[in-house]
């Protein structure tokens, strides 16, 4: 049965902004919930009442929330087979689940090829090893450890993404090998931000914004103080939260995405050294490069899924694969606060850079 959102703490406000324009009756509304892919969602959007615009986030909410559910790896619901029941069948049989599943490990297998596998979904027995640390690691800081490497390498044997079989006209997915697990963390958020993105689109919403934890898709305009139309304004955050300015860069966003990957959102501390969440497939330990890459490009699944790929990538090697990828634009910032730009990525940034909220 579909959960009403207005059960799990959706908050409608009419913010201050009124289109003063006659041409277009809308106004600004906010929407937030809090229970989807374990983080904060975050819609603005213009609409014509209160009413439509409480339609169209629930229109939001169950997108995001089957989305959520058929992508989910820790969780079981009932008469549902998500990615946990592939995992739980791995070498066993297999599964026969919603197209939205198949489309995501597709998604995911090309991914996996553009990045030369720096982006892998098929990680998941690594992946869960550092998870188990991680997570007993904060629950007992003064015993934290980390994952032993020989271990780490037993467990890379069974990473191979060819061993995913996917069966399309029978909308199967069986994991060959019986230790591989998925984990799709790196790139579902955004898949489902994207695909959301679309449906909410067709019904109607054409000026608005959705966050899901930071990985942002704006959809049209927004409407200044005149009612003029103007791009979103979305935020990259400063990784130093001591900071007074609480973003990096504020940029002008249409119709596009911005997702990034960095080491200060999930982490554990092992002998006083940070140890975050993005494991580099070549080392099988948290990539060192960079304090965080953001991505801006149309589509959100592919912002997610090259963010945590350029991560883990060299500079250079990195840099290269954004020039040649169309419409996409990158940032990184290194752990001595040097910062790098694609050769497009300054030209969004608004000219007015000055403190902002986050989505705007
Ligand atoms: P966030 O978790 O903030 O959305 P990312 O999009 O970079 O950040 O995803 C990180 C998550 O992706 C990790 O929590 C883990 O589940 C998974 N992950 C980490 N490293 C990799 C990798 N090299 N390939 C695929 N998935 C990864
Ligand atoms: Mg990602």
């Amino acid at each position: 049965m579909k959960r009403k959102m207005t059960a799990v703490l959706l908050t409608i406000a009419m913010s201050i902004t009124m289109t003063a324009c006659s041409v277009r009756a809308e106004k600004r509304y906010k929407a937030s919930f809090l229970n989807l892919f374990d983080t904060v969602t975050e819609i603005v959007g213009f609409s014509e009442s209160e009413v439509k615009f409480s339609e169209y986030s629930q229109i939001i909410y169950d997108n995001l929330n089957e989305y959520n559910r058929l992508y989910d790896i820790y969780h079981n619901y009932e008469g549902l087979n998500n990615l946990k029941t592939i995992n739980d069948n791995a070498g066993i049989k297999p599964v026969k689940v919603d197209r939205k599943i198949i489309d995501l490990l597709l998604f995911s297998k090309k991914m996996y090829e553009l990045t030369d596998g720096n982006v892998n979904i098929a990680l998941g027995s690594v992946l869960s090893l550092w998870h188990e640390h991680r997570i007993a690691g904060l629950e007992e800081p003064m015993s934290a450890t980390l994952p032993e490497y020989e271990e780490l390498l037993k467990r890379a044997q069974h990473t191979d993404i060819n061993r995913i079989l996917i069966d399309e006209k029978a909308s199967e997915v069986f994991l060959e090998d019986p230790e591989m697990r998925l984990d799709v963390g790196a790139v579902a958020k955004g898949y489902a931000v994207e695909k959301t993105a679309h449906a909410i689109e067709k019904a109607g919403f054409v000026n608005g914004m959705i966050s899901v934890g930071g990985n942002i898709r704006t959809l049209g305009s927004k409407y200044d103080e005149k009612g003029k139309k103007t791009p979103w304004s979305v935020g990259i955050q400063n990784p130093d939260f001591n900071s007074t300015k609480k973003t990096l860069h504020v940029l002008n966003l249409s119709e596009g995405s911005l997702v990034t990957s960095g080491i200060y959102e999930r982490y554990y501390i092992v002998d006083g050294k940070q140890y975050h969440h993005i494991i580099d497939p070549k080392t099988l330990r948290p990539a060192e490069y960079f304090v965080f890459v953001s991505i801006v490009c149309q589509d959100s699944g592919m912002a997610d899924a090259l963010s945590t790929a350029v991560f883990n990538m060299p500079f250079e090697e990195g840099a290269e694969l954004i020039k040649k990828l169309d419409g996409v634009e990158a940032m990184w910032e290194f752990h001595d606060g040097t910062k790098m730009y694609s050769s497009g990525f300054k030209s969004m940034i608004k000219i007015d850079d000055k403190e902002q909220n986050l989505c705007s």
